[in-house]
């Protein structure tokens, strides 16, 4: 049971009440730039069980006020060891990225304004950064300045965001108001994904009523990319509506589509291409790696998340699309995306919720402290140490690489030599669950193509090539120890 937090005067005779109450900003900033400061040195893993966190933060809930500092102190004190330390730079797990520091303390000014971002008249300052930054991340990312961009809550939303304007597209070029009559009796949309398409794809059409399994699947390669036959037999001679979706990162081998195929085979076929690149569009950003994206600007509509790769806190998802009018007209009523200011952006117009944190300044502050080119050389400097973590790896004999490693994503399977297939995903499961146990690095698990594997994802700004080598001295005396006992 959680022991009462006891009320303490915590400031001077004389000052207000709401001054006392603000005390514990300062407070929280403390227990945030201490919990930061030792993010490196800790153990990866959470070290409490959800039931020690259950212990010390449940109980019934009190009847009457607690101390405010005090609420905050026991909060702080069960995240050092009831967080994983995603912060930290030997994080790999999923694809979830660090936050700058910056960032962050963005994040805690919005929090502190608490605006509403919906319309200009709520909070010019959330309006006006949000069109900055839409300018901004255009331009890295070398988007036509017509293109309209939305910030979501994450790549979920994103997509499901840029499949709304796609409905209402494909759907009004078939003389169908899709937003005043829904969808029965509406012209059937085709819709295309690959066997890869990630599951947020399925989620968002379900969503939008096309229906999770209403599709057609591009058959995709050994890395998880679609196949341009298999996907022009599926285009080949249609007609009506249509949306294909695409993908640039794939979440296991980090793979993009041939976008600059796809493009001009949908193009023709008077479909809308929607490109799903949560993390992967940021490879536009680079010097290195953005030949991955060429033909991006062939799309009708792109998502990405701006708090995996770019760093930034949750929650903070973008969509872009080419055609401003449909992704507004799908998500206001039409006489209501004209701007309530003049000549201001009304945040609202471009996501589906209306009330909302100003998720587009942590993204100004990221942005700033990078630099136009300082995107980039993060996205690549994940790469390049996703290289040389699948190269180490790859040196001990009891490890097989299992992808291409053309962004961050490294797909590292441990087979005992000649070991069969059950034996390798015996080995791999047992080296994932105790890597994660040991807590010098924290990576996954997946099957890819049947063949069960541990899934590293660098993408934190604060990762360097120590980190690495620790990393992976860590996980090889694990696989000598596993392998010794077998
Ligand atoms: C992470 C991810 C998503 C979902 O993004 P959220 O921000 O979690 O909503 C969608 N697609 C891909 C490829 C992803 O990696």
């Amino acid at each position: 049971m959680r022991e009462r937090a006891e009320h303490k005067e915590t400031s001077r005779d004389g000052d207000s009440e709401p001054d006392r109450q603000h005390a514990v900003i300062k407070r929280a900033a403390e227990h945030a730039y201490a919990y930061l400061s030792g993010i490196a040195d800790r153990p990866v893993r959470a070290t409490a069980s959800g039931a020690e966190l259950q212990q010390s933060l449940g109980g019934s809930l009190p009847l009457c006020g607690e101390d405010p500092s005090c609420v905050i102190d026991q909060l702080a004190e069960a995240s050092l060891r009831g967080t994983v330390a995603s912060q930290s730079p030997r994080y790999f797990g999923f694809v979830n990225g660090g936050s700058l520091p910056a960032a962050t303390a963005a994040d805690w000014l919005v929090s502190a304004w608490d605006q509403n971002a919906q319309v200009y008249a709520m909070s010019p300052i959330a309006s006006v950064v949000e069109q900055i930054v839409s300018e901004w991340l255009k331009d890295i990312f070398a988007l036509p300045p017509a293109w309209s961009v939305g910030v979501t809550t994450g790549c979920q939303m994103a997509n499901f965001t840029g499949l709304l304007a796609a409905r209402h597209h494909v759907l009004a070029h078939n003389d169908w108001d899709v937003e005043r009559d829904g969808l029965f009796g509406a012209p059937p949309i085709e819709v295309i994904v690959s066997d890869e398409s990630h599951r947020t794809i399925f989620s968002a059409l379900k969503m939008a009523g096309l229906g999770a399994e209403r599709v057609r699947r591009a058959h995709t390669d050994g890395q998880g990319r679609i196949r341009m036959d298999s996907l022009a037999a599926l285009l080949k001679g249609r007609k009506g509506p249509c949306i294909v979706c695409a993908q640039a990162g794939n979440v296991n081998t980090g793979s993009v589509d041939p976008i600059k195929d796809i493009g001009p085979l949908v193009r023709e076929r008077g479909a809308w291409l929607h490109v799903d690149g949560a993390f992967g569009l940021w490879a536009a950003t680079t010097k290195t790696r953005r030949y991955l994206l060429e033909g991006m600007d062939l799309a009708d509509s792109l998502a990405t998340d701006a708090h995996k790769w770019l760093n930034v806190p949750y929650d903070a998802g973008l969509v872009f699309t080419a055609h401003p009018e449909d992704h507004q007209h799908a998500l206001v009523v039409p006489a209501h995306y004209i701007q309530m200011t003049p000549g201001q952006r009304d945040s609202r117009a471009f996501t589906p919720e209306e009330s909302r944190r100003a998720r587009a300044v942590p993204i100004y502050a990221a942005l700033r402290v990078l630099g136009r080119e300082g995107v980039g050389d993060m996205v690549d400097r994940c790469c390049d140490l996703a290289a040389q973590m699948a190269k180490r790896l790859a040196s001990h004999d009891c490890v097989r690489i299992l992808n291409d490693v053309v962004l961050n994503q490294v797909l590292v399977q441990f087979r005992p030599p000649n070991g069969s297939d059950d034996a390798a995903a015996s080995l791999t499961t047992d080296v994932i669950r105790q890597v994660q146990e040991e807590g010098t690095c924290w990576a996954g698990g997946t099957v890819w193509h049947g063949q069960t594997a541990m899934r590293v994802s660098v993408c934190n700004w604060s990762t360097s090539p120590a980190d690495i080598d620790r990393s992976v001295a860590g996980i090889l005396a694990i696989v000598d120890y596993f392998r010794l006992r077998r």
